[in-house]
């Protein structure tokens, strides 16, 4: 047994941004969910768990790894039973992996067993956890979830949504969240709705899952987004909507559609695919450049290399291919190991490189990784010239929201400018797609400075929910906690 000194929620670590799924009144829930899982495993890779009510009680099977691994097997689908179940896809970037950190969350209560999933990130939960702490709660993970249970546990209201509201009346931060109690499936959404979650059906059966694809998978129809502050409850009784918290302006993650969301998606009123190709053809008319042939860096950079091409007049060709048996690179712990990725992931495909001018389209620069091994790639394997152009503005601040963004020091649009980044990843070109350019292909004027649309706080700076664990001092690094190391 050893103990670790780190802390819960390390900003260069633990923020994750995940996929759930609930499914109530049907047989089959835990098959359905695994099945929702698998289209959200591009939500997070690194582990996944089920929880299902059976009538009697609660069965659990959460492991490390892929959805298909965990839930493949007959046998742990049959463990578990029951006609209500939710799941989680878990994402992280953490050394600190271990079981106890794999979602959902179960705790039994005082009024009943309950299981929580959570697609987001807290930005109070250091705080609200130091407080629990020093008054006698015990924690047994080191997510910053765990703070929800422990304020619904410690709620003195009678009803089991009441307390759950005010739950998160105390909490700030970005979150979609399913529970299961023994009677009731639960999803909502913050108030600033930066998280996405859906509504279907299917045959009777309600399902809420954090993208549409999960829907599409198990043939479900899709019936709306759960909205900004909406709480659903699914019962007996059927379904019933809630709005228990005061009304505020919505900002949902416009880099959900530049990346995190599928592509076969329809993300608030939006096809993902559609609006990738939207920003690559704003991106063209912004940032042209006389070339032979437009390539994507798959696969994100897909959709918006069609759309760039189809703008430009240019010949779209797969320059560069991708071997799908490798994970997302971002999964990979240290920078040697990323790099490695890298080249473990793409390989040139020489004969619409050698000799041509060429235009790069990727979804976003985080770190330059990805772009300067490519643009040596492409070099190496014989083109003229390299054009890279990004479709996104520069990524000059993390996220706080359950996206997975390095810290600030490590972002290349942090600490450079746009001929210093030029540089740096050895293109001939550098352009980033414009911030109005971006709104503009989500279907504004441009960014409305005083009310924007979106959260794009990677991309402004401007955070639209208070990062009290931030700017309390509160990071990780200066707080040490004695974590006790398990395996898993
Ligand atoms: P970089 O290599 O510059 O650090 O990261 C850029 C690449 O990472 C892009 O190809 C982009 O598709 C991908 N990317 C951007 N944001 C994320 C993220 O939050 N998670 C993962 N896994 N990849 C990301
Ligand atoms: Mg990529």
């Amino acid at each position: 047994m050893t103990f670790v000194s780190t802390n819960p929620f390390d900003d260069d670590k633990l923020h994750e941004e995940c996929g759930i799924f609930g499914i109530y009144g049907t047989p089959d829930a835990a098959a359905h969910t695994a099945l929702g899982l698998h289209a959200l495993q591009h939500r997070g890779q690194e582990a996944s768990g089920i929880v299902s009510y059976d009538g009697t009680r609660f069965n659990s099977h959460r492991a490390m790894g892929h959805v298909g691994a965990n839930f493949g097997q007959p046998k742990v689908i049959q463990g578990l039973p029951g006609d209500a179940a939710i799941g989680h896809n878990r994402y992280s970037t953490s050394g600190d992996t271990v079981l106890r950190n794999v979602q959902p969350i179960y705790a039994d209560l005082a009024f009943g067993g309950i299981a929580v999933a959570h697609n987001g990130n807290l930005t109070n939960a250091y705080a609200v956890r130091s407080r629990l702490v020093k008054s006698g709660s015990i924690f047994q993970s080191t997510m910053d979830t765990e703070v929800i249970t422990h304020l619904i546990a410690r709620s003195e209201k009678h009803h089991v949504v009441d307390r759950i509201v005010d739950a998160l009346k105390q909490v700030e931060g970005a979150y979609s969240l399913v529970c299961l109690t023994a009677k009731k499936l639960i999803g909502l959404r913050d108030p600033t709705g930066v998280r996405p979650l859906v509504l279907g059906h299917l045959k009777g059966a309600w399902i809420l899952a954090s993208e549409t694809c999960a829907l599409d998978i198990i043939g479900a129809e899709f019936v709306r987004d759960v909205e900004p502050g909406e709480l659903i409850v699914i019962d007996e009784s059927g379904l019933n909507s809630h709005k228990p918290f005061p009304p505020t302006a919505s900002r949902f993650c416009i880099f959900e559609y530049i990346y995190f969301s599928r592509p076969d998606s329809i993300v608030e009123g939006h096809s993902v695919y559609n609006a990738r190709k939207r920003i690559g053809a704003e991106l063209a008319r912004e940032n042209g450049v006389d070339a032979d042939v437009v390539i994507p860096v798959p696969d994100s950079g897909v959709p918006a290399a069609i759309g760039y091409a189809a703008e430009a007049k240019i010949p779209f060709e797969l320059g560069i291919i991708r071997n799908h048996y490798i994970g997302r690179t971002f999964i990979e712990p240290t920078d040697q190991i990323r790099h490695l990725g890298v080249k473990l992931k793409h390989n040139a495909n020489r004969v619409h490189i050698e000799g041509k001018r060429v235009i790069l389209v990727d979804d976003s620069i985080v770190r330059g990784t990805t772009s300067t091994k490519i643009i040596e790639m492409v070099r190496e394997a014989g083109a003229r010239e390299v054009h890279m152009r990004i479709a996104s503005p520069p990524t000059t601040h993390s996220c706080f929201y359950g996206v997975d963004t390095p810290e600030r020091s490590k972002l290349l649009a942090a600490i450079h400018d746009l001929e210093a980044m030029r540089t740096y990843i050895k293109a001939d070109s550098l352009a980033f797609v414009s911030m109005d350019g971006l709104y503009r292909a989500m279907g504004q004027k441009g960014r409305d400075a005083a009310k924007p649309q979106f959260c794009d706080a990677c991309f402004s700076g401007d955070y639209p929910i208070p990062l009290t664990d931030e700017t309390g001092g509160q990071t990780s690094r200066s707080v040490q906690l004695s974590l006790l190391a398990e395996t898993a």
